[in-house]
């Protein structure tokens, strides 16, 4: 296996360009961009399992992990595992791949203090918490901010057809009109 050199991220490497590094996408913008360029993104929809697929140092696994949503542990060096609630909703895991892939990507030094399990998008989190941020960015990655309002306007704010294009939860369609300032009866 290609070890990555261990130096830190010369950020500026990693601006834009076809040759985005797969292990080092700290903004949104930079993950929407590599999936664009390596097409998963199908219609509204970000195909976040094929993105964590893509990565030679993630494992995906589906596993009964009881009242938990999902987790992410350190297996060596640099190999990362991501466990999904195999009980779950294919959306409701969706979103929780979303979010284990953000702490994967902005969180890796905090990984290993991490509990074998947690729950996403149902308990209030601090605005300042990783776990707060990892929501956001979830809901970016998996509902960016531009499509949000296209498909919203096209859906003429039915909760339901905007989950159904987006291929989440009706739970996280509301968790994203509400980061963008959005909400109310439909939208
Ligand atoms: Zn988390």
């Amino acid at each position: 296996m290609k070890k990555r050199p261990q130096r830190p991220i010369d950020r500026s490497l990693y601006n834009e360009g076809p040759e985005l590094d797969a292990t080092a996408l700290d903004t949104p913008e930079r993950i929407l961009s590599y999936c664009r360029s390596k097409g998963f993104i199908n219609g509204a929809s970000t195909d976040i399992k094929a993105v964590i697929e893509s990565n030679p140092f993630l494992r995906l696994e589906f596993d009964d992990i009881g009242e938990n949503d999902a987790f992410i542990e350190k297996i060596d060096d640099q190999m990362y595992r991501i466990v999904i609630n195999a009980r779950h909703s294919r959306t409701r895991q969706r979103f929780s791949m979303a979010h284990e892939y953000i702490h994967y990507q902005l969180h890796r030094d905090e990984i290993e203090r991490m509990p074998k399990g947690e729950r996403i998008l149902h308990r209030n989190e601090e605005r300042n918490s990783i776990e707060y941020q990892a929501n956001q960015l979830a809901a970016e990655i998996l509902m960016p901010e531009q499509t949000f309002f296209q498909v919203a306007r096209a859906s003429k704010g039915s909760i339901e057809r905007i989950a159904s294009e987006f291929d989440v939860s009706q739970l996280a369609v509301r968790y994203r009109a509400k980061t963008l300032g959005i909400g109310g009866h439909g939208l």
